[in-house]
């Protein structure tokens, strides 16, 4: 089944959506409207430390690869993959949005707008878990924000920090009503 793209800056709450949609496509799923099951990846279930942001030619690239190689190994038409990382380069969104494509899954991107300021505050309150200071303003800087008139970045849900929960019923007509209808190849 589809494919669900977080994306937004360090500490912006991206795992924190993340958790939630699971659970809502988990709740909805055993409430018997249609079965499946929901693969959460990010650094946590890869094992990667925010060590390797320290070192963005090698450790950051291998890091960005073994989420890619996660969601090729597990992309199907009968599971929801979600891809919880920055996946902060539009050509990486572009790569993902292809492999779904590839499986003839619709694909879905899940923005987390946290202003910087928030994230930041966000991120000092982490502690030793967060990222430092200046890993957190390079990452932030390289940032490439997702835009819906690219078809890889659409359709797109953009989450506030102080929204509740994202756009549970919008994401699943998109990925889930809209699997039905084939697949438009010329887009
Ligand atoms: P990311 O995955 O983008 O790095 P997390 O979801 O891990 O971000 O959240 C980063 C930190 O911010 C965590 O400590 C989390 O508890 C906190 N956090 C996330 N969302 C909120 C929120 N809406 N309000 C307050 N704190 C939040
Ligand atoms: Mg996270």
């Amino acid at each position: 089944m589809p494919l669900i793209i977080i994306c937004g800056i360090p500490s912006s709450g991206k795992t924190t959506r993340a958790k939630q949609v699971t659970q809502y496509f988990l709740n909805r799923f055993s409430s018997q409207e249609k079965a499946g099951t929901v693969h959460l990846i990010n650094d946590e279930s890869l094992g990667i430390t925010k060590d390797s942001y320290r070192d963005t030619r090698v450790e950051e690239k291998k890091a960005r690869a073994s989420l890619m190689s996660a969601v090729e190994r597990l992309v199907s038409k009968e599971d929801i993959v979600i891809a919880d990382g920055m996946n902060y380069i539009k050509g990486y969104r572009y790569q993902l949005y292809c492999i779904a494509r590839a499986v003839g899954t619709p694909h879905c991107v899940i923005y987390c707008g946290t202003p910087i300021e928030i994230a930041r505050e966000w991120n000092s309150n982490r502690g030793e878990e967060g990222y430092e200071a200046t890993i957190f303003d390079e990452l932030v800087s390289r940032f490439e924000e997702p835009d819906d008139r690219n078809r890889w970045d659409s359709p797109l849900f953009t989450v506030l920090w102080d929204d509740p929960a994202p756009s549970y019923d919008g994401i699943w007509d998109a990925i889930i009503v809209k699997r039905a209808k084939p697949p438009n190849l010329s887009t």
